[in-house]
């Protein structure tokens, strides 16, 4: 199954990916984690990105979309993937249509997520994450314990905030949102793609409304039959 998620930051398709890789044994692509490993790592896209990433805009079509070739290419993806904050624009959307068509793997699905704006702000400044394994947390959804610490990391590092989750930058990238990404329902649409989910609800209720979706589609059914046999295995 070959999915994508559009919706604003906050609006959970990084946490309604997780599970959507246990469900359906199929892997999440995030361009925005991709590029965080890049910055860290400073490598030469890392280091043109940063830029972009600190002052809440997209970064240049040609460093993602040559991340995107690159992470389509590998053998992980051949049963399906999970395209999270990809594509951004209708220019990176083209890019991925004709990038699929060359290899006969067009997408089944694009899921919009839709949440009003008060609670993605409430969501975003709730956002934590481990600063060593880069679990993520919110204070207000799923908070990480008192004192608040990774459960994972036993030696308890603090939790930090995204650098670009401060209130101003925040703002920037959901302008961006509505000015480039939201449009992308219209282009979806046309190709009868699209399935808009009410996320302002909790995480379980969120996740059900997608599971229904998806699994009203022919070859969304039958990948879960599958991944449920290889898990039994
Ligand atoms: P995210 O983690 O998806 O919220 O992405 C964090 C930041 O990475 C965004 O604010 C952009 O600066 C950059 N980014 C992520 N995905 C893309 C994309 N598909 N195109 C351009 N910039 C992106």
């Amino acid at each position: 199954m070959r999915m994508v998620l559009v919706g604003a930051p906050g609006s959970g398709k990084g946490t309604q990916s997780q599970r959507l890789i246990e469900r359906y044994g199929i892997p999440q692509i995030s361009t925005g984690d991709l590029l965080r490993d890049a910055v860290a790592r400073a490598t030469p896209e890392g280091l043109r990105a940063k830029a972009a990433m600190d002052a809440g805009a997209l970064v240049a079509d040609e460093i993602v979309l040559g991340m995107i070739r690159e992470r389509l290419a590998k053998d992980d993806v051949a049963p399906g993937f999970i395209l999270d904050g990809f594509p951004r624009n209708l220019a990176q959307a083209q890019a991925l249509s004709a990038l699929l068509a060359t290899v006969g793997q067009p997408l089944d699905v694009v899921m919009l997520f839709e949440v009003d704006y008060p609670e993605l702000i409430r969501r975003i400044s709730g956002r934590r994450s481990c600063s060593r394994c880069g679990r993520v947390f919110n204070i207000y959804t799923s908070p990480p314990g008192t004192p608040p610490h990774c459960d994972r990391c036993n030696d308890e590092p603090p939790l930090v905030q995204r650098k670009d989750d401060d209130e101003s930058t925040v703002r920037q990238r959901l302008a961006v949102y509505e000015q480039q990404t939201r449009p992308l329902a219209d282009y979806y649409a046309a190709q009868g793609l699209l399935h808009v989910i009410d996320a302002n609800a909790g995480v379980d209720e969120v996740s059900a409304r997608l599971y229904a979706v998806l699994e009203a589609l022919p070859n969304v059914r039958s990948a879960v039959g599958r991944s449920a046999s290889k898990r039994r295995e």
